[in-house]
């Protein structure tokens, strides 16, 4: 099918893994006829020019990444739950990812492209479609806006989708509130954000680990201690942010809904713009070629990621590159990379030949979380940070041999300090053991980093910049 044959509903006749069977259609229609009337959440220029009017496009800072000279920054739940739409999480997320984009913005000297998973990551895909619970089969939890994490409450509720739009609209309208108004910015993130000196390094379990990272806030401190006295501080730059949001875009009947035509006023053209988030992406188990969820990718003009993992074939590669970004735009498709740490060396140089040979140029990033999950002591499940720390040290550095760059990174994180949430990934700077992973935590999905971790890695990746 070409993109001439390409409509908002022509994913339907694909087919579509990870698709969710609801009993009652009848309602089905009405929740989705219901979506399709309410206001896009982000309207088609804001994809192009997001919460400040000043900001390039995202698919301009996209294009600068893919070009190396900006790096991407992705980072959120693996799950999002409608119960963390709330001040505190949305706060947590926000100080968290703008201070990592302080360290890489430092420590890569490139501006950053902040992409939340938010405001919308709430469908997860799974490898089985229903698990045991208490000796019973019961369909497996499938995210918040089609089914409940209670085992009781696993049948797939239309209404979930509705709800899924206005926690988004909600999370979206709280996020937007704290970066549209530079004040409530000040107020929120003052002591955190503008003065890193103020940063507590006090979890930091080794002497030098911890010396090595003051010496990173201290030349931080002083560099912006130095904005502020040529007053390059005084604009936009620190005070008010751009920020994207995100999800994977698996539920293709609910995405298809907020889906909207956008006719550009010069010349009359009709574009399409998914009106849910600035970014999509397919998920590892949806990425065929022939697929329902490449299908749908192929009609929007949103930029897109695709994740690549172990199994994705070297020559499926340009046959999705060239259905989703026919003209070749320069950073329209993202490549998120996720092979599990001692994986990455055997696989992606295949993977950026296959690229490099197909003309595209996309921006490589690197999620050294999916392939890194583990079963602790007890089932539970964990990634360890060495681990992740170790795909993406080798990412960077088999992008470098073949004389390719990593343009940014992937993470799944909380935002909640230790102190506020049971530790899911163990390692990182505080020392994190299996022992510590407290049997309470509930996986809705996959282990995230902590906010001391999500630091560490960050403060690594300045280092790596260093040497
Ligand atoms: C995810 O990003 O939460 C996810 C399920 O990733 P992947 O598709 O790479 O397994
Ligand atoms: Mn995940």
């Amino acid at each position: 099918m070409s993109k001439s044959d390409w409509s908002i509903n022509s994913w339907k006749s694909k087919p579509v893994l990870q698709d969710v069977v609801y009993e009652d259609q009848a309602h089905l229609e009405t929740v989705l006829k219901k979506l399709q009337h309410l206001p896009p959440m982000v309207t088609p220029k804001e994809v192009n020019i997001l919460l400040n009017p000043m900001v390039d496009d995202l698919r301009q800072q996209l294009k600068e990444a893919a070009l190396g000279k900006r790096f991407l920054l992705q980072g959120g739940d693996c799950a999002e739950l409608f119960d963390y739409c709330s001040q505190s999480p949305i706060e947590s997320k926000l100080k968290v990812l703008l201070q990592m984009s302080l360290v890489l913005i430092w420590g890569a000297r490139t501006p950053v492209v902040r992409i939340a998973r938010m405001a919308g990551q709430y469908a997860k895909p799974r490898s089985k479609p229903t698990e045991m619970h208490e000796g019973k089969e019961i369909p497996s939890y499938r995210g918040d806006n089609v089914n409940g994490f209670d085992p009781s409450d696993r049948k797939p509720d239309p209404e979930r989708l509705l709800q899924a739009y206005f926690h988004s609209a909600a999370t979206l309208n709280y996020v937007r509130a704290i970066l549209g108004s530079g004040f409530a910015a000040d107020r929120v993130f003052r002591k955190d954000l503008h003065k890193p000196q103020t940063w507590n390094l006090d979890h930091v379990r080794s002497g030098s680990t911890r010396q090595e990272y003051q010496a990173i806030v201290d030349r931080l401190t002083d560099a912006m201690d130095f904005m502020q006295t040529i007053g390059a501080d005084s604009g936009r730059s620190l005070s008010e942010v751009d920020w994207y949001t995100s999800h994977e875009g698996l539920l293709l009947d609910y995405e298809s809904s907020l889906t909207r035509e956008h006719v550009v006023p010069s010349t009359g053209e009709k574009k399409y713009y998914n009106t849910g988030a600035h970014f999509l992406w397919i998920g590892d188990r949806t990425r065929q070629p022939e697929g329902g969820h490449v299908e749908y990718m192929k009609g929007i003009e949103n930029p897109v990621g695709i994740k690549v993992g172990p199994t994705t074939n070297p020559d499926d590669l340009p046959i999705i590159l060239d259905a989703i970004n026919p003209t070749k735009d320069i950073g329209k498709v993202t490549l998120i990379t996720r092979y599990g740490a001692g994986n990455v060396e055997k696989l992606l140089p295949a993977h950026i030949e296959a690229v490099r040979k197909s003309g595209h140029i996309v921006v490589w990033v690197c999620d050294p979380m999916h392939g890194n999950t583990k079963s602790a002591t007890g089932g539970i499940k964990t990634r360890h940070f060495a681990d992740i720390v170790e795909e993406l040290t080798s990412s960077f550095k088999v992008h470098e041999s073949v004389g390719s760059k990593l343009n940014g990174v992937h993470f799944e994180l909380t935002g909640d300090s230790v102190t506020v949430a049971a530790p899911e990934c163990v390692g990182g700077s505080m020392e994190l053991k299996d022992s510590d992973l407290s049997t309470n935590y509930q996986t809705y999905c996959d282990p995230r980093l902590n906010y001391e971790q999500s630091l560490d890695v960050a403060f690594l990746i300045a280092q790596y910049y260093e040497k």
